[in-house]
């Protein structure tokens, strides 16, 4: 990974041995001397991954629960053909910056994303391990560099260098899955610490027909309640009103039977 871009190991000013750096810690003490360091991180860009707290069958699992749910078209988790699963550790910028005396946690991919929504990947803390060589195989080269980060944090963000405590680079654990369904692949992304499933472009539910239904709904109850008014001004007295809400009353009963019948068919069909 150094090649692209490189991270640091905070090393103990007593005995120079690699320290162990909690995210988010202002100091560290040493494992061999037991001197306590104060961690100066300005220029500092420490390494850390995610701890996965769900194995390969619980996300299997988490992306048919997506899939069975709301936003998905209904019968997409029992028909849907899983054709890959693959484990991987996607890059994420993490800022720890001071604004008015409180901590802020920005977050920013650090390699180009495949899934727009990963954006809004959330890194909990607590789970944060430093980052063990033994992880590179799976890991996602970063392409962003931190000059990048800085920059953003200073024009979209508005924050000062000075106000940045920390940067790190995070490695957060992800399940990609594609699936085929109805002669369509598909992209969906598994987070291994959470079990949130993001996914860009998927089988949505139709919506259409019920929003016209409803729709057709509103104007035919609303013609209807116009009834009342023309027998009014035709018979030109109370009575007319009496007749126009019997009449209403009928026709708004025999609407509610199409309506019925076609939202019906319309949340079998989809
Ligand atoms: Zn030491």
């Amino acid at each position: 990974m150094a090649d692209v871009i490189t991270t640091t190991q905070l090393l103990c000013r007593q005995c120079a041995a690699a320290l162990v750096v909690e995210q988010g810690a202002k100091y560290a003490t040493c494992d061999f001397c037991g001197t306590v360091n104060f961690l100066d991180k300005s220029e500092a860009v420490l390494h850390y991954a995610v701890r996965p707290t769900i194995d390969a069958t619980q996300a299997a699992a988490a992306l048919r629960r997506w899939m069975a749910g709301n936003q998905t078209e209904k019968g997409l988790d029992t028909a849907a053909q899983i054709e890959t699963q693959q484990f991987q550790l996607f890059p994420m910028w993490l800022a720890r910056t001071e604004e008015k005396g409180q901590e802020v946690v920005h977050l920013k991919p650090a390699a180009a994303l495949s899934i727009v929504e990963l954006g809004n990947l959330r890194v909990p803390a607590a789970d944060l391990v430093p980052f063990d060589d033994a992880l590179d195989a799976d890991a996602i080269r970063p392409t962003v560099p931190v000059t990048a980060v800085r920059a953003w944090l200073a024009e979209n963000e508005g924050i000062a260098a000075g106000a940045i405590r920390e940067i790190s680079l995070v490695h957060v654990p992800l399940y990609q899955f594609k699936y085929r369904y109805k002669d369509n692949a598909y992209t969906a992304l598994v987070d291994a610490a959470t079990g949130q499933v993001f996914a860009a472009i998927y089988p949505e539910k139709f919506e259409l027909p019920y929003v016209s239904i409803g729709g057709f709904g509103c104007l035919a109850y609303f013609l209807a309640a116009l009834i009342p008014l023309i027998t009014f001004y035709v018979v030109k007295s109370s009575v007319g009103i009496a007749i126009g809400a019997l009449i209403y009353l009928g026709v708004a009963v025999a609407l509610a039977v199409p309506i019925f019948i076609a939202a019906a068919s319309v949340s079998r069909k989809y």
